[in-house]
């Protein structure tokens, strides 16, 4: 796989672009720039993978549109060696950004074809998160806590496990509301038992499958 002045030039554009939306956090946006996203492409959808827009990636699923990845990763407040864990692999792209940022990325899938793809080809291109099977919205207690936990599908309820699941400064980037709109929110943990909760622009996720989410 090749990554061109080209596409270079290309991502350079992507990034200005969200950039102009209002990211404004410079390590999320040299994230952006170092991830070949059309990598992540077929080489007959060359051409979309550097415009800021969500793609299909099969399996009625999408790879998110970069401006959403930077918005959920900024508010993530990424350092490097913070313990990630993302919930809806998908094509992996998210979990990239995650690594250039310097965390430990542990990643779940629910859709067996997708998690199998990805698990194959991320390591190919040089990125190794920590990949699971399953139901990630009863989150990953194995490695808990986490000092950020990023749900890349719409839910229609702040799970509990999820919370639960946070260090102490801990937060939680979920997106909230029905299948066809959702509100971002971020839960942020102060203590054992309090969380504050802010809530940010609509997005239109897929949804979330499983126990806490919409169900199969
Ligand atoms: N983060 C991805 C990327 O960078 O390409 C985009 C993910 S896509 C918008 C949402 C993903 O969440 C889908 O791949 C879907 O199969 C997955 N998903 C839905 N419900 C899930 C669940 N309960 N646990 C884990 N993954 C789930």
């Amino acid at each position: 796989m090749e990554d061109s002045y080209r596409h270079r030039g290309l991502r350079k554009r992507l990034v200005q672009t969200v950039k102009d939306k209002g990211i404004n956090d410079e390590a999320v946006l040299a994230a952006l720039m170092k991830v070949p996203r059309h990598f992540f492409f077929d080489n007959a959808f060359l051409e979309h993978a550097y415009q800021d827009k969500a793609f299909p990636i099969g399996q009625g699923q999408t790879i998110s549109q970069p401006y959403t990845v930077a918005f959920q990763t900024m508010l993530l407040k990424v350092k490097p060696g913070s313990k990630i864990l993302e919930i809806g692999t998908g094509s992996g792209y998210q979990a990239c950004i995650l690594l250039e940022l310097g965390a430990k990325v542990f990643t779940i899938e629910y859709n067996k074809v997708l998690y199998e793809q990805t698990r194959k080809f991320l390591p190919e291109i040089g990125y190794r998160p920590v990949f699971k099977y399953g139901d990630g919205s009863l989150g990953w207690p194995l490695h808990a806590p986490y000092d950020g936990i990023v749900v890349t599908a719409g839910a229609p309820v702040v799970p509990q496990t999820l919370k639960e699941q946070l260090t102490i400064g801990g937060m939680l980037v979920i997106p909230i509301g029905n299948t066809e709109r959702q509100r971002m929110v971020k839960i942020t943990r102060l203590d054992e038992t309090e969380f504050k909760t802010e809530a940010f622009d609509h997005f239109a996720f897929v949804p979330l499958l499983g126990k806490e989410g919409w169900r199969k």
